[in-house]
Formats: C-alpha cells, sequence, structure tokens
C-alpha cells in the first residue's frame, strides 16, 4: 500500500539538510503533521524550495519513502502574510506550538483551520492576544488543555474568588489547597480572560476589554505549564521574552 499523498500544507519549520536540500514541517488538512525531504530545495531556482517558507500555505504531493517521505510537487494556495516583526514573532508562536502538541499522520483539519484563521486574524488583531487564544484553543483540541473549572487537588468547583494555578498539576488550585511553591496568582478576572479566549470566534471576533494584568498573569501560567507539557523551552517563545514582546 502506498502511503503517497497530496494534501493542503501549512508551512510550520524549514531546515537546510545536507548540501543541497531542505527539509520542511508541515500541517496539513487531512494527514496532520508531516516532514518531508525537498531534494534541490537550496538551489535558488528550485521553485519548491523557495515556495516553502513558514507560514505559508501550499498544496504538497508527497511520496512515501524507506526512511523519510520526500515533496514530489507543490502549488501556493496561500503567500504568508506581509507580517511585520512582532506579528512574525507571534506566528512563530503558533507554528512552533503546532507542530509540538500534535502527532505525525493523525488527522486533525479542526487544528489546520485553526492555524490558518490564526495566521490571518494576526494581522487585524493584537497578535499577542489572538495567539494567546490560539494556543488554548490547541491545547483543548489535542487533550492537553489545564483543568480550569475545578481545583487540580481536591476537585471542588470554584467559586468567585481568585485563586491560584499550579503549572506543575496542570491547573487551578483552590486557595484551601494552596500551599506549593511554583503556583502562579490566578484571579478571577484572569480566569474569565482565560474563557474568553477559549471562545474566541476568529472569523468574526468579538471585542472585549482586556486588562493588563490579567493578560500578564495568563499568560506567565499558561507558557510555564506548556513548558512543563514539552519539557524543554520553546524557542519562539523564549525569543518572544528576549525581544520583551
Ligand atoms: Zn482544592
Amino acid at each position: 500500500m502506498s502511503n503517497d499523498f497530496r494534501d493542503d500544507a501549512i508551512v510550520l519549520h524549514v531546515k537546510n539538510w545536507q548540501t543541497a536540500d531542505k527539509y520542511a514541517v508541515c500541517f496539513t488538512r487531512e494527514h496532520g503533521k508531516v516532514r518531508f525531504i525537498v531534494y534541490g530545495g537550496r538551489y535558488p531556482k528550485n521553485v519548491a524550495g523557495r515556495l516553502l517558507q513558514p507560514f505559508t500555505q501550499l498544496n504538497v504531493e508527497v511520496i512515501a519513502g524507506q526512511r523519510i517521505d520526500k515533496l514530489k510537487s507543490c502549488e501556493l494556495l496561500q503567500m504568508p502574510q506581509a507580517f511585520d516583526f512582532k506579528q512574525m514573532a507571534y506566528a512563530a508562536v503558533a507554528t512552533e506550538l503546532t507542530a509540538v502538541f500534535t502527532e505525525d499522520h493523525q488527522a486533525q483539519p479542526e487544528v489546520y483551520q485553526l492555524l490558518a484563521e490564526c495566521l490571518l486574524l494576526l494581522k487585524e488583531r493584537n497578535p499577542r492576544i489572538v495567539v494567546l487564544s490560539f494556543a488554548l484553543k490547541l491545547l483543548e483540541l489535542t487533550g492537553f488543555a489545564p483543568q480550569v473549572e475545578a481545583c487540580v487537588v481536591c476537585g471542588k468547583e470554584l467559586a468567585e474568588e481568585d485563586v491560584w494555578f499550579s503549572p506543575l498539576q496542570g491547573g487551578v488550585v483552590c486557595n484551601d489547597c494552596h500551599n506549593a511553591t511554583g503556583e502562579e496568582k490566578f484571579s478571577i478576572g484572569t480566569r474569565k480572560l482565560l474563557a474568553n479566549l477559549k471562545e474566541l470566534d476568529f472569523q468574526n471576533p468579538q471585542s472585549f476589554s482586556v486588562k493588563g494584568g490579567e493578560l500578564m498573569e495568563l499568560e506567565t501560567a499558561l507558557y510555564k505549564f506548556i513548558l512543563f507539557q514539552t519539557d524543554k523551552p520553546l524557542n519562539s517563545i523564549n525569543f518572544l521574552a528576549q525581544m520583551g514582546l
């Protein structure tokens, strides 16, 4: 049985491979995350090599190989948006999170759709908020969402009160159970922000006000939680921190 396929793909990551080739990781509409080699992709005249840039949407034809798949052909569907520096830095977070939280060849069309919409919305709205919303939605779709309704220690439903967030335990901790170091403040406002961002409609985004303190609190909790899930820091999130974005 052949595992060759043709599908729409969003380029997550590209790197040089050997002397003349490129290696790409993409997220496809029907085949989940895929990786392949583009033979000759580093030659200036190689069209596929030129098209394979992060954030680009392509239709790719991939041939299954013994060890690794290879690109047979590709067509441009959507040029990457003309991102400014900040938008690009946040787009890199969205693509890296997608790469980290998905499995090879596990079809998740809703993740493809979410990423495509996120890359469009980044241009229109505050990219920091769009990507935070994207991260929450992605974790939900991939089964990694933190528990935010009930205390992860005692299971008690949380009242309308300021509580704590444990990145290690993967969710909120009530005031009775709070004692460990490493738990982050998690106010009622932050929980409401989280709920709003999880529901944000990317095609028709409603407007709501965001308080800086709550945004910081949610980002801190979520990015620390992601660090515990991935076991290694993400380059794109480190980059945001370095640049003060
Ligand atoms: Zn508790």
